[in-house]
């Protein structure tokens, strides 16, 4: 069982000349849920971005730890093999390449080393979210419905088991069904290996099933409010017009 922090302190990063991220602070522990919410423009993609460190954008403060290591000095692939993972709000596609080369490749870099049966898990993982197994020798992503790429990164997140994984809208393009099967995926993960998760949502719908501990509210690139599970329910009724 995973235990650890991820730690975001003060974080400012954006893209040249302009600030997006104003002084991001929150901290999550091995198992525990934090959803963050908050309305369009906010800064919750360019915080999954700077996490994974995307070529484009720029740090200029602050700093992202996972059990203390500078997560922020790595370049992308270290980070992910330091336990971080990224399901992306546009899953990008990857012509050539298929989801079990892609998987074989990444099992070298997760945490523990490389595991030996990843078509045993692929197929066990794709089970478990009603995943189509026409799609697991398909090129990654490509002519895959949106719905379907979510339920593929939901798919490499099981099978590679990181410690900490950030969901961009993960909700997004799903299907009532759909969506149930990953929310509990990712729930399950929470307890199976102490899966860390930072869910970035627009909707309350996933989070009645993906349990959140912690709840953050992001405007302006600030958290400006944190709570629990209520403070998803209360922006659903109400909206963020008394966050920003
Ligand atoms: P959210 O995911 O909360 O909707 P984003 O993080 O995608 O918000 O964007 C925050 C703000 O920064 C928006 O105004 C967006 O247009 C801008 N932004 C983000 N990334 C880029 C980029 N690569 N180039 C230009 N503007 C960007
Ligand atoms: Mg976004």
């Amino acid at each position: 069982m995973s235990t650890g922090e991820l730690v975001i302190e003060d974080l400012r990063a954006g893209i040249p000349g302009r600030e997006i991220l104003q002084g991001l602070s929150l901290t999550v522990r091995s198992g525990e849920v934090h959803a963050v919410m908050g309305p369009n423009g906010s800064g919750k993609s360019t915080l999954a971005h700077v996490l994974m460190g995307r070529p484009g954008y720029e740090v200029l403060g602050g700093s992202v730890t996972l059990d203390g290591i500078d997560l922020l000095a790595l370049p992308t692939w270290q980070r992910a093999r330091a336990g971080l993972f990224l399901a992306m709000q546009h899953p990008i596609e990857v012509p050539g390449v298929s989801l079990v080369e892609s998987l074989t490749a990444a099992r070298q870099t997760v945490p523990g080393g490389p595991f030996p049966d990843v078509l045993e898990r692929l197929n066990a993982e794709a089970a478990r979210i009603s995943f189509d197994e026409r799609f697991l020798d398909r090129s990654l992503n490509v002519d895959l419905s949106g719905g379907e790429r979510k339920r593929n990164e939901t798919l490499q997140l099981g099978v590679l088991r990181p410690r900490f994984a950030v969901l961009d809208e993960i909700d997004s393009g799903l299907d009532v069904d759909a969506l149930a099967d990953v929310g509990r995926r990712v729930q399950e993960a929470t307890s199976e290996w102490g899966l860390g998760v930072l869910a970035i949502t627009h909707f309350r719908r996933l989070l009645d099933v993906l349990r959140p501990d912690v709840v953050h509210v992001l405007s302006g690139g600030r958290v400006v409010a944190t709570g629990g599970a209520e403070l998803a329910e209360i922006v659903d009724r109400t909206g963020y017009a008394a966050y920003t």
